[in-house]
């Protein structure tokens, strides 16, 4: 969307805080995982189980889909109390999204309803391709860096369909669009959208007992549910094809270019959900974005990288796709 972006977040390591919409999609995830966990119980004949994140346990029979709604509402809250203004319309609309989900067609896609493999699945998965190698000198510590490209991430559930069907359901609480281009994702879109693919790549590696895996991607607030179907014999091969462009394309940027140039964009893109565009530096005065802009161009990459850079701040991964801001 905006290489700019990306490395403010990923190379100079300023971390982007939790918009409230992001914020609304990890209450409602955090609400379908606590059901799916419940059903595992079910499945498994246990009265209790623990969140892993926050090490809580819970009583099974207990976890309603409006306690679940209200523990994902309270969780969030309390982790970004001083942030935002957490209002009673808001834990509804988390209650609304959870249960418009959960009810959807008679259930259909509710997790309280499915065979759960697994209510999240973390992946961290090294790229065995020879391309899939860099080696070079981290400017800010003068130290060499030779590593693997590994990808990471988190899938939100896992279901068993079919004998041989493994099925992927990946909640997405924001509007039905792309939002690096703003066009409406279609299924022809879809199967082209680069974390299903990456995803469908991840679990075809980690579950090869399965044959066939389907991904759900459920629109919980506009449209439902789309059913997609990639095959291991074509679409691993195009995966891997898209890891190796982009990952070429980041490794061979020398001076990222930022979209804000461009007035269309800016309107569309940095006003409507980057904190960059909209943070203020506090000695300029001027956008975190055009603020530190303006010194890759006097500097560099290098020495910008020396000057406001923190250590490891490339090889985190932190919470983007994983345990929080998934939507
Ligand atoms: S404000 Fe716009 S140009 Fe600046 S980093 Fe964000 S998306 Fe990129």
């Amino acid at each position: 969307m905006c290489s700019w972006k990306f490395a403010l977040n990923y190379v100079l390591g300023l971390r982007e805080k939790p918009n409230h919409k992001a914020e609304l999609g990890n209450m409602v995830h955090k609400a379908l995982e606590l059901l799916a966990h419940r059903r595992v119980c079910e499945q498994e004949g246990r009265a209790w189980f623990e969140e892993p994140e926050i090490g809580l346990a819970f009583r099974a029979d207990r976890m309603t889909v409006e306690a679940a709604a209200d523990f994902g509402f309270e969780h969030y809250k309390k982790k970004n109390e001083s942030q935002h203004n957490w209002t009673e319309s808001f834990r509804e609309q988390v209650h609304h999204l959870t249960r418009h989900t959960v009810e959807f067609n008679d259930g259909m896609f509710s997790p309280l309803k499915r065979k759960v493999i697994a209510p999240e699945q973390y992946f961290d998965l090294p790229i065995n391709e020879p391309w899939a190698y860099y080696d070079f000198k981290d400017p800010f510590t003068g130290n060499r860096i030779k590593g693997q490209l590994a990808i990471k991430g988190t899938v939100d559930l896992l279901t068993e369909g079919l004998t041989d069907v493994l099925e992927y359901l990946d909640w997405k609480t924001g509007a039905r669009k792309n939002w690096a281009t703003g066009d409406v994702k279609t299924y022809v879109k879809l199967r082209n959208d680069s974390q299903l693919l990456l995803y469908f790549y991840a679990l075809s590696r980690l579950y090869p007992q399965y044959r066939y895996i389907f991904t759900t991607i459920f629109f919980c607030r506009d449209g439902g549910p789309y059913t997609l179907h990639f095959s291991r014999e074509e679409d691993i091969p195009r995966a891997l094809d898209m890891l190796k462009t982009n990952f070429e394309a980041i490794k061979n940027t020398q001076r990222p270019a930022r979209i804000w140039d461009d007035p269309e964009e800016r309107r569309r893109v940095c006003f409507s959900f980057c904190s960059y565009g909209k943070t203020k530096h506090p000695q300029s005065g001027k956008t975190l974005c055009t603020h530190y802009y303006q010194e890759l161009q006097q500097l560099g990459m290098d020495r910008l990288m020396v000057k406001h850079g923190v250590a490891g701040a490339f090889g985190q991964y932190g919470s983007g796709g994983g345990s929080s801001n998934r939507d």
